[in-house]
Formats: structure tokens, sequence, C-alpha cells
């Protein structure tokens, strides 16, 4: 950044993450919804194969990028192909001016009216950010970054470009928020202040800990139309069961991020907080979403993989994940359900395990995110 460039892809973990797991997951961030995901900025990778062999898919130059985009495979594929050990990416100018805006709705089904709304004038924003009634409470008592507390929800905006343009779309955006329900609308007027409303979103997880023990993030994806219905019937989930649940979420994305609280002590409670991530996982599925948007499938998720692909789908991705690692030394269990998927026909070391059927979530199974 001294040099007045940057790589996009902010991860909220980004204080703990390291861009290996980023390639890994194909993470994404709150800027991704203008300027893409971890596979749009690598441009080639350096991997680690379980036979040993160190090899190179594309590369710096362009040149490189001539044939299949394996660097594109690589990405997201969470370790199953092999040890990313180099990565190259782009970088690209800072954005001359950066806009921020919070707009305070009375609902989360307002709000998300108005992401919709946002995007419809064709006007695409660098992000849109939301956080319901109880993630705002939780915000601001960690870090006092002016959210109102009496909200509904709020909706995190950011907008940039030249000094012009940038005060241009945050005009035009204000508008809109206000012409589709907000009640109000602060522009942060300098850097501290943006600053302080960033830190409050990117600190939303931590904050959890002033309302709960425990919580248990969620990563599912559905069109971001669908939001309103998919926030109500999570609403629906958290009054019949009894668990308090927050979200905080990339809503231009449609990527929620429900964080369920509980209490890992309380007999019974982490496998009922399972049990609910399964059910908002499915509704997501069925909502025309996915599973994931970013933090990936890993050993949490391998069962629920299934809401969005098919056996056939399944076994053509362990077809390709077998090019790379034939006899499936990396990251063996990840991603891939452990049962109804037939062997693939590669041949198999004798005495290799195959995998057996398992449920994801047995209970007492040692799974955190
Ligand atoms: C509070 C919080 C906020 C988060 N916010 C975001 C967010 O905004 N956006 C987002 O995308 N994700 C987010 N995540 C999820 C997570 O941080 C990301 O998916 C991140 O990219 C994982 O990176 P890591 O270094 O922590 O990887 P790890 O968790 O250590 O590993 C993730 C997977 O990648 C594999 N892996 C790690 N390094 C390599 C490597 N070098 N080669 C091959 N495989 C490897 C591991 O084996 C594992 O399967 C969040 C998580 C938390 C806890």
């Amino acid at each position: 950044k001294p040099q007045g460039y940057y790589y996009v892809p902010d991860p909220s973990s980004q204080g703990a993450c390291t861009i290996g797991g980023n390639v890994a997951t194909n993470a994404g961030g709150p800027h991704t919804l203008l300027y893409g995901v971890t596979v749009n900025h690598v441009t080639g990778l350096e991997v680690a194969l379980a036979n040993g062999e160190l090899v190179q898919v594309g590369g710096r130059n362009a040149a490189e990028a001539i044939g299949y985009d394996l660097t594109g495979v690589l990405v997201g594929s969470e370790g199953t192909m092999g040890v990313v050990t180099r990565i190259w990416v782009k970088i690209q100018p800072l954005p001359p001016v950066q806009k921020t805006l919070m707009a305070v709705y009375p609902d989360v089904a307002t709000a998300s009216n108005a992401v919709s709304a946002i995007v419809r004038t064709g006007i695409l924003p660098a992000a849109i950010e939301m956080m319901d009634k109880l993630s705002i409470q939780a915000i601001e008592a960690a870090s006092h970054a002016g959210y109102p507390l009496d909200a509904g929800a709020v909706l995190l905006l950011e907008v940039d470009g030249t000094p012009e343009v940038a005060e241009d779309l945050g005009e035009r955006m204000a508008r809109v928020c206000r012409e589709n329900g907000a009640s109000e609308v602060r522009v942060a007027r300098n850097e501290a202040e943006r600053q302080a409303l960033w830190k409050g979103r990117k600190g939303a997880f931590s904050a959890m800990g002033r309302l709960s023990p425990d919580f248990y993030v969620m990563d599912g994806v559905v069109p971001r139309t669908r939001l309103p219905e998919t926030l109500a019937k999570i609403d629906a989930i958290s009054e019949r069961t009894g668990f308090k649940i927050c979200n905080v979420f990339h809503a231009g994305d449609g990527n929620l991020h429900p964080l369920v609280l509980f209490d890992a002590f309380k007999p019974g409670q982490y496998e009922a907080v399972l049990r609910i991530g399964d059910e908002i996982l499915k509704l997501c599925a069925d909502a025309g979403g996915s599973v994931t948007g970013e933090h990936g499938i890993g050993l949490e998720k391998r069962e629920n993989i299934r809401y969005v692909f098919s056996d056939d789908d399944l076994e053509v991705m362990d077809r390709v994940r077998r090019v790379f690692d034939p006899q499936c030394l990396m990251n063996p269990g990840k991603v891939f359900p452990g049962e109804g998927l037939e062997p693939s026909k590669v041949p198999m070391p004798p005495g290799y395990p195959r995998r057996q059927p398992r449920a994801a979530v047995a209970a007492g199974e040692d799974v955190w995110v």
C-alpha cells in the first residue's frame, strides 16, 4: 500500500488467515462484490504434489496462462490436490478515493429489498454488507464504532473511484437507500470515521463474545432476491429452537453468515447447533443457492455438499482430484462426502482404505470452524 498498490481480496479473517488458506478456499471478502474472489486475482501457483513433485501452473507472465486454466482448478480445491507453496497474485492501484456509507433500516427485510434496489440501478458498489439488530448490539458493545443501537439492520456500503466519481456514486447510493426505506444515511467524513465503520464490521464475529460464550458460524449463499424470505426462515428457526441467531454478511453477494449463539458446556447445545446449521444450509440450497460462499467445505460440510451436487457431479470432481493425487493422500476425508459415492475406476494401491460411510456431524465429533 505505501507504493499505491494493493491485493484486493480482503477476508474478514485477514488478521489470522494465510494466503495459502485463501487460495485453498478461494476466499472472498466485503470488496469481492465488485472486484471478484481470490481466483480472479491469482495468476499462478507452485504446488507440491502427493508424489513429492513440485510443479508450477500459470505464472506471472501472460504467456504462462495459455492452455487449460489449471490455476483456476487448484484455487478452491482445499488442499485436496496438493500443497500450495508459492503464489503469484495481481496487485492493482489503490482507488484514489473510497467513500463509505452506513444506511439505517427498521428491519432486515427492508434492508434486503434495498440491496436489490441498489443493484437494479446498475451501480455496483465495491461492498454492501449487512448487520442485523443483535449483531449491531454486539459490535457496538465491542468496538464503539457508532452503529445505531435502535436500528433493526444497517447496510455498510462502499464506493470508490476518482474524487468526482466517488462523490457522485455516494450521493446516488444514499438516494437509493433513502428511497428504499432507510431512516438515515451516514457518510464517513474522513478516513478515521471510515476505518471505525469497517472496524465494527470486521470485528463482528469476535464481538459475539459479548453475547454468548460460543457461536457457530455458517456460510451459505442465496440469490439476492431471496434474502428477505431466507432471513425470515432463519428467524423462524431461531424462534422454534430458542437459539439466538445473528446475521452479519456480504449482502451484495447474497453470502449469508448466520451465527448461532450457544454454550458448548451446556449438554446437548453443541449437537443442537450443528442440526440448526444443517437446516440453514438446506434452505440456502433449496432457495437456489449454495452451502458455501467462501469458507469452503472442509470436513464439516462434506455431507451438506450433496444438497447442491449429485453423485455424478461428485464422481467427476473426484476424477479431477485424482489427476493431481491418484491415491487421495492430500487432505483425505475433506470436501467429499463419506458415503454413496462409488469408488473411482482409477486403480488404487492394494490395501488403500476406501472411504467409509460416516455421518458428517456425529455427536461429539470435534468439528470447529
Ligand atoms: C472470524 C472469521 C471471519 C472470516 N471471514 C472470512 C471472509 O470474510 N471471507 C472468507 O473467504 N473467509 C472467511 N473466513 C474463513 C477463513 O478464514 C478463510 O476461508 C481463509 O481463507 C482460510 O485461510 P486459513 O489460512 O485460515 O486456512 P486454514 O483454515 O488453515 O485451512 C483451510 C483449508 O485450506 C487448506 N490449506 C491451507 N493452506 C494450504 C496450502 N498452502 N496449500 C493447500 N491447502 C492449504 C487446509 O488444509 C484446509 O483444508 C472467516 C473465518 C473466521 C473465523
